[in-house]
This record gives C-alpha cells, sequence and structure tokens, in this order.
C-alpha cells in the first residue's frame, strides 16, 4: 500500500508518495507566484495554490505508476498561520491568501498590545500577540474586503489556513466539502485555546472574527473525508499536521525532551513537550504538537526564526550574487572565514527569542576587505547562530540540555552550514535518512489513521540516520563568535517607529 502527501509550502506544492517503509516512490512539485504588492505585504494566489495541488497530485501518482486503489490514504501538511478567506457558495477566493510573513497588521496588533502586552493572550494560545498568526490576517480581509465582515458573520465566507483550503478542495468544494482544519494548525491562528482545543470566544471578539466563518478543529490523524476528483478519486484524507508538527512527527520526536530543527524559508525549532503546557520565558512559543484521534494531546515549544533560507534567495534574486541556492556553499568556501562580517536577516522583524518587529536586517563588520565570499558565508552563519539563540532559549524553558540536534528541511543539503551548526551549538548535528520530514510526518499521520502502520513504534524503527557532524571549534572560539552575533543583532533594534 502507498500514502500521498500534500505538501503545500509557502514556495511551491509538492505531492510525494510513500511506500509502507517509509520510502519516497514518486513526486511532483510546481511553484506558486510570490506577491509582494508593497513592503511588507506578502500574498500567495490562493486558487493558483489548488490548481497547483491537484496538478502536483496527479503528476506523483503518475509518476508512481499507481491506480487510486494502491493508494491507502492522503496526509496532508502546509505553511502554517497563512489565511485564505473563501465564498462558501462559489469557491472563489475573496482575497489572496494573506501569508505568514506578512507584516502589514501591526498596527491593530499594537492596539490590541496597548491594553495587557504582547502576552496578554498568551496564556490561552501559547502565542504572543504578533502579526505572524492568522487571527489579525483574518481581520484584515474582513475589514477591507468590501462587504466582506456582513457576509463573513452570515456565514456565506469561510476561513482556513492552507490544510483547510486544500481540504475543503479536495473533498468537492461548492458540492459539499469538508470544512475543518487539524489541532495543529489551528493553534497558529492566535483563536484556539490551547487546553479546550476550541476556538475562543473572547479572543473571537477580540479580532472581530465570527464563529461562523472558522473550520472545525479535530485531531491531526482520522478520517475527515474522501477526494473527489483528482486521480485519487474517493480516497480518504486522514493526516493533517501544520509543516514545522510534521516534521517533527516524521522525525519520530514523539516524546517529552525530543526535537528537531527544520532548515526551509524560515527556521522553526520544536521541542516535544508531553502532556505539558510549558508557558515561554524566553520568546518561545506554546504549541500543540500533535493529536490522534481522541487521545489526549502532545504538546511542543516552539523557537520560530523567520529569515534562514529566504536570507539565501535574497542573496540570489535580490542581490544577483549566486544563480542557485545551492551556490551559496561554494561561493561560502571561496573565503577562508567571515572576515568579519555578519548579517542579520530582520527582514520583517526578528521572531524568536527577540520577537522585535521594529527591527531591521543590517549588514555590519564591513571593511574594504569584504567581498561576496564573505557575505554569502555571513548569511549562512547567520543561519547557524539564529538557531543557536533559540536552542538557548529551550533549555532556559526546559531546563534539558541537548544531546544532539536532528535537522532536516530544503537548506540541510549544505554541509558547511551543517558544520558551522555543529560549531556554533557545541552538540552535534544529526540528519535521517529521508530530509523530506514534513511529507513524511503527514503520511505518518494518515497512515496510522487507516492501519497502514500500526503504532508509533513502528514508525520510530523506520527512522535511520544518514550523517554526523561533530563540533570542530573550542568553547572560547565558539564564545567568541557568539558574542560579536548578539552584539550585531541588537544593532538592529529600533529602526522601524
Ligand atoms: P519551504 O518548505 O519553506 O518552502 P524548503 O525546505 O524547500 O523550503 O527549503 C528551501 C529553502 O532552502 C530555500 O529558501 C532555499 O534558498 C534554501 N536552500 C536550498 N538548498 C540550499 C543549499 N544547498 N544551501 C543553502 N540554502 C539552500
Amino acid at each position: 500500500m502507498h500514502i500521498v502527501a500534500v505538501d503545500q509550502g509557502t514556495t511551491s506544492t509538492r505531492a510525494i508518495v510513500f511506500d509502507e517503509r517509509g520510502a519516497i516512490v514518486a513526486s511532483g512539485q510546481r511553484e506558486h507566484e510570490q506577491i509582494f504588492p508593497q513592503a511588507g505585504w506578502v500574498e500567495h494566489d490562493a486558487a493558483e495554490i489548488w490548481t497547483n495541488t491537484r496538478a502536483v497530485i496527479d503528476v506523483a501518482v503518475q509518476n508512481a505508476r499507481l491506480e487510486a486503489s494502491d493508494v491507502a490514504a492522503i496526509g496532508i501538511t502546509n505553511q502554517r498561520e497563512t489565511a485564505v478567506v473563501w465564498d462558501r457558495l462559489t469557491g472563489e477566493p475573496v482575497y489572496n491568501a494573506i501569508v505568514w510573513q506578512d507584516t502589514r497588521t501591526q498596527a491593530l496588533i499594537d492596539t490590541l498590545a496597548a491594553d495587557g502586552g504582547v502576552r496578554r493572550f498568551a496564556d490561552i494560545t501559547g502565542l504572543p500577540l504578533a502579526t505572524y498568526f492568522s487571527a489579525s490576517k483574518i481581520a484584515w480581509i474582513l475589514d477591507n474586503v468590501d462587504g466582506a465582515r456582513e457576509r463573513a458573520e452570515n456565514g456565506d465566507l469561510l476561513f482556513g489556513t492552507p490544510d483547510t483550503w486544500v481540504l475543503w478542495n479536495l473533498t468537492g468544494g461548492v458540492d459539499g466539502g469538508v470544512h475543518a482544519t487539524d489541532v495543529t494548525n489551528a493553534s497558529r491562528t492566535l483563536l484556539m485555546d490551547l487546553r479546550t482545543l476550541d476556538w475562543d470566544d473572547a479572543l473571537l471578539k477580540a479580532f472581530g472574527v465570527p464563529r461562523a466563518m472558522l473550520p472545525t478543529i479535530l485531531s491531526s490523524s482520522e478520517v475527515y473525508g474522501k477526494a473527489v476528483g483528482t486521480s485519487l478519486d474517493g480516497i480518504p484524507i486522514a493526516g493533517i499536521l501544520g509543516d514545522q508538527q510534521a516534521a517533527t512527527f516524521g522525525q519520530v520526536a514523539f516524546e517529552r525532551g525530543e526535537s528537531k530543527n527544520t532548515y526551509g524559508t524560515g527556521n522553526f525549532l520544536i521541542v516535544n513537550t508531553g502532556e505539558d503546557i510549558v508557558d515561554s520565558e524566553n520568546g518561545l512559543v506554546t504549541t500543540v504538537a500533535y493529536r490522534l484521534g481522541d487521545e489526549s494531546p502532545k504538546y511542543a515549544l516552539e523557537g520560530s526564526i523567520a529569515v534562514t533560507g529566504s536570507l539565501v534567495q535574497w542573496l540570489r534574486d535580490n542581490l544577483g550574487l549566486i544563480k542557485d541556492s545551492a551556490d551559496v556553499e561554494e561561493l561560502a568556501l571561496s573565503v577562508e572565514d567571515n572576515g568579519g562580517v555578519y548579517i542579520v536577516p530582520a527582514f520583517s522583524g526578528l521572531f524568536a527569542p527577540y520577537w522585535r518587529p521594529d527591527a531591521r536586517g543590517a549588514i555590519l563588520g564591513l571593511t574594504r576587505f569584504a567581498n561576496k565570499g564573505h557575505i554569502a558565508r555571513a548569511a549562512l552563519e547567520a543561519v547557524a547562530f539564529q538557531t543557536r539563540e533559540v536552542l538557548d532559549a529551550v533549555i532556559a524553558d526546559t531546563n534539558v540540555s541537548l544531546e544532539e540536534l536532528r535537522v532536516d528541511g530544503g537548506m540541510v543539503g549544505n554541509d558547511s552550514l551543517m558544520q558551522f551548526q555543529a560549531d556554533v551549538l557545541g552538540v552535534p548535528v544529526v540528519r535521517p535518512a529521508i530530509i523530506e520530514t514534513t511529507a513524511l510526518g503527514a503520511a505518518y499521520a494518515a497512515g496510522l489513521a487507516v492501519g497502514v502502520w500500526a503504532d508509533l513504534d513502528e514508525l520510530r524503527a523506520m527512522w535511520h540516520e544518514d550523517e554526523r557532524w561533530e563540533p570542530q571549534i573550542d568553547d572560547a572560539e565558539r564564545e567568541r563568535r557568539l558574542a560579536r552575533w548578539r552584539k550585531a543583532v541588537t544593532r538592529t533594534f529600533d529602526w522601524v517607529d
């Protein structure tokens, strides 16, 4: 039997076919347009995303030479927080999807934070008030699209994160599409109570979001509905996890204290805290790790870094220093060290552990000696330094030190970065055989629900180490570099009023 995982990511949508051993059989992938209408705004065309989703499913199934009957279930994983609002009757989005990186709603966030601070809703949601999460994006659409608020109140408009958008369309859309999400995605909206796992009325009121437009919150592993159309007609959709939680699941970090770090457009470190809801005092967010059927949910602490892989894209697209993202490694290796250059990529402020919306990016330490090799090197080092700071926050919050860091995501093919990372952390970095852990996690959740795999132990047995990097610098050198980095970070504060 096979499982198809749909990974609706920030830059592209993929469908990956896995076999029962968790190996990749075939895949399909399509990028979608990144729409930047003005500084700080980031949008996607949700209709394009759905067209791409359908297309990549068909490509993957065809490449695998499968019939629908060879597929036991479909899993969905997705870019989180991104808000889509669409018309229930026509299936048309009323506005482009507002992407998680979008900061247009800062004024609304500031107004709400003026009364109680940014941690005003943290007790209930586990999250600080920030533009990052869905709630203020939904409010923006309701406030700025003609007639949207009234239609939402009448139940004519639906909201969803991309999992919900894909699920609704895949299960028939206007003809009876299932309007649901899973606990992990719901936990990123700033509208869900972490304890009840339901939408919270006080939060809905604060953001002005009508309950009628919200999806039903279900577990991460159960049958939500059956696919209608595409080459998977009739196949159950049985797993949904937000991308970072999916990667955690794919890395089989099922137990308290187990963790993973994903290197994609941004970086996301997640540490499983079991059934405990740990309140962070160090800039991490508290989130749902996963919930299997009606079992009790598992929670996690998460350190979210907005800009890591997208800094490499920026070197490629905005500076033209490289042709492909992977070329950054060769350019970085053209110099012996960073030459004193540091890049703090605070493009939309800084996320964890600083949460400074007022910060903006900077390149520091430039001299006449600095060249593009140093810039490339500083970019990779920025990824590693940011991860180190998030890990320090995890250790401070949990009092548990880390033995090693399990990594995955698009950037972990970069061996130099992995070595920098081990050096900066002072603990080994470990890459598993399958680095597509996001899709794998969604496949695992779906397969568990329909009995392809019996239990978590069976999944654990499928995890294999591929490569390991040991730290190669001493503590004094590590501290010296970190001190420089921290100094550079402070120079980016107070840039935006
Ligand atoms: P996402 O799921 O967030 O869309 P991926 O996990 O596919 O992202 O990772 C893609 C990101 O990784 C891109 O931002 C790209 O610039 C970066 N990337 C890919 N390969 C490399 C590499 N060899 N070195 C550095 N960065 C890379």
